[in-house]
């Protein structure tokens, strides 16, 4: 019943035998309903090879692919026509994750800046939902994405509806309305409650990893709570960011639960709701049926 929106089944620092223990772990989880689904992210040319295989192999694996911030300093157009060919199998459902990463600045900042909207192109070439990492860049992001199209009409037009309703100063209030979803995803959050508003008000959809749940992280609770159910996902990025009680350890895909409970205490719903929400969600974003 949970869906981890992204996760690393392709992270390169497990061992072969520690990622076939944890595609076990998983597969039992999805056969007593424990867990849905799960996408494996692609942050370069030959993780998100791997996460297409993944996906091959496994019924409840779906992939994404692309080329991350921190790894566009070794692409080409080459491995963008990897990347490319990737993308045409069944079960890679988006491109990502590819953004902008000020904080690390593992690759020079022109470099990303130019993949980043490479990578939007292509994404929009092959009407494809795009996976977002953003870190200290939050105004950039925003201003490419727009510049490259991503919450245009046309591109809107490519994706069925989704739920909505209409924003006033108590929030947002939901109703048998619909309106355009741009199939854009901002992957672990950590931006304003104003912000996510904003993005969520052009098209976007927004997901939340472990930090939520870390103490003392008002800000990404605020933003929850000013987000829309509707408009959530959750994710463990796993095997980062684990959350409570399992901080500073190796995460994995099934504690995207702690997440998922973290935002149903939060909007003030059962964990049931949360899960089935998120996972619903999860669903239409990724148009998995
Ligand atoms: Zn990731």
């Amino acid at each position: 019943m949970l869906f981890d929106s992204h996760s690393h089944f392709n992270n390169e620092d497990l061992t072969s035998l520690e990622r076939q223990a944890l595609f076990s772990v998983v597969d039992t989880a999805v056969s007593e309903g424990r867990m849905s689904y799960a996408v494996d992210i692609g942050f370069d040319p030959e993780s998100s090879k791997m996460a297409a295989e993944h996906a091959a192999v496994w019924p409840w694996c779906y992939a994404a692919v692309g080329c991350h911030p921190h790894d566009t300093k070794d692409m080409d157009d080459m491995k963008l026509a990897l990347i490319k060919g990737l993308a045409a199998n069944d079960k890679v459902v988006a491109i990502g994750e590819i953004g902008l990463d000020f904080h690390y600045d593992l690759s020079d900042r022109a470099v990303q800046r130019e993949w980043f909207r490479k990578q939007i192109r292509l994404a929009n070439e092959l009407k494809m939902p795009i996976v977002i990492h953003a870190r200290e860049a939050d105004q950039e992001v925003m201003d490419i994405l727009k510049e490259e199209g991503t919450f245009s009409e046309e591109r809107k037009s490519w994706f069925a509806r989704r739920p909505g309703g209409s924003w006033n100063d108590a929030g947002f209030a939901s109703s048998a309305a619909t309106e355009p979803d741009a199939r854009v995803l901002l992957h672990c959050f950590s931006g304003s409650a104003e912000l996510g508003k904003q993005y969520v008000k052009l098209g976007a959809t927004i997901s939340v990893a472990g930090p939520v749940t870390y103490k003392n992280n008002r800000k990404t609770v605020a933003m929850v709570e000013a987000i829309p159910l509707e408009y959530l996902l959750v994710e463990t990025d796993s095997p980062y960011l684990a959350p409570v009680p399992h901080r500073g350890r190796r995460n994995i895909p099934l504690f995207v639960e702690f997440t998922a409970r973290k935002v149903a205490e939060i909007k003030g719903i059962s964990f049931e709701e949360a899960a089935k929400a998120t996972k619903d969600n999860a669903m239409r974003f990724y148009g998995i049926r």
